[in-house]
């Protein structure tokens, strides 16, 4: 691997932290650490709680750097508002009390290395496209996992916006006054259609989503009712989300994506309905084929995108 520009992804997700080190599109090595960072910011004071996330996040780094020194620069998709300028974390909904927080200052002087830090919906997004370009050079990314986040891809290029909240879809409110969000405003989408928004939806304590679909599956209808309302839910949002920026394909991934098959029809006819009749069946949808790569590939292309 000598001479190698190679690079490493991070994509800290609500129960696990994965590491790829990456030569081009190509995942050479996967290391992952378990860690619920919510856990830390539920149990800790909101100075302790980043210690903490710093020293995992250290753990996560140094485990790959041992095995490819050669790394030259090190991407981290992370939840929450990244400032494209400073690269601080302004806020992350799922994790309280991380507000306005610099993570990469620290990094990069302790590995002695470049560091990114990208939201992790934008940074899947990019992954996404990179594997699989649409001929348009644009896509929209869903990501349905712990929260849900979006990513949009312009020109072959991921936009952020001006204040690093482009395409935060998870908290378009699709429920007024509904069910109280990590942001702050109630009946958001992510309360809805995120893994932790259908286990609320089902409402059998300590369901989770894979289970929910098995039930489903076998004709619980109380399980199918939680993945059809958060489908429904998706497609009016999305349907905004197309008026408003006329891009043709949607990719959908995240660990709730897994059970498409059981979203799909009412995510569609839901869509569509709400659709102006010019864009009504034009948008093509396919879910994810990374293997939930994208993130990690996405973090670490950023952060060397040459
Ligand atoms: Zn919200």
């Amino acid at each position: 691997m000598k001479g190698e520009n190679l690079r490493l992804g991070l994509d800290i997700g609500g129960t696990n932290i994965r590491s790829g080190v990456f030569s081009g599109h190509s995942l050479l090595w996967e290391y992952r650490q378990e860690a619920r960072l919510a856990d830390l910011c539920h149990e800790s004071q909101p100075a302790e709680a980043l210690k903490k996330i710093l020293s995992i996040l250290s753990l996560s780094i140094e485990k790959p750097l041992t095995q490819f020194p050669e790394v030259r620069t090190i991407g981290l998709a992370f939840p929450g508002f990244i400032h494209p300028l400073t690269h601080r974390l302004s806020l992350s909904p799922n994790l309280p009390g991380l507000i306005d927080v610099d993570l990469v200052t620290p990094l990069n002087a302790y590995f002695n290395r470049p560091v990114i830090l990208e939201n992790d919906a934008l940074a899947a997004a990019y992954g996404e496209f990179l594997l699989s370009p649409t001929a348009s050079g644009s896509m929209i990314y869903v990501g349905l996992g712990t929260g849900v986040g979006g990513g949009l891809i312009l020109s072959g290029k991921p936009h952020s916006g001006e204040h690093g909240v482009a395409m935060e879809i998870g908290h378009l409110i699709v429920e007024p006054g509904g069910r109280l969000c990590g942001c702050g405003n109630h009946g958001c989408l992510e309360q809805y259609v995120s893994a932790t928004g259908v286990a609320a939806s089902y409402g059998v304590a300590g369901a989770r989503v894979p289970e929910i679909a098995q039930r489903a599956i076998a004709g619980d209808s109380k399980a199918l009712q939680a993945f059809r309302m958060g489908a429904s839910l998706l497609g009016i949002a999305m349907a905004h989300v197309f008026k408003t920026l006329d891009v043709k394909h949607l990719r959908v991934g995240g660990g709730v994506s897994h059970a498409w098959t059981l979203m799909e029809p009412h995510f569609l006819s839901t869509l569509n309905s709400h659709l102006i009749p010019a864009l009504r069946g034009k948008i093509q949808v396919q879910v994810s084929t990374a293997n939930d790569h994208a993130g990690m590939l996405g973090a670490a292309m950023l952060s060397d995108p040459i």
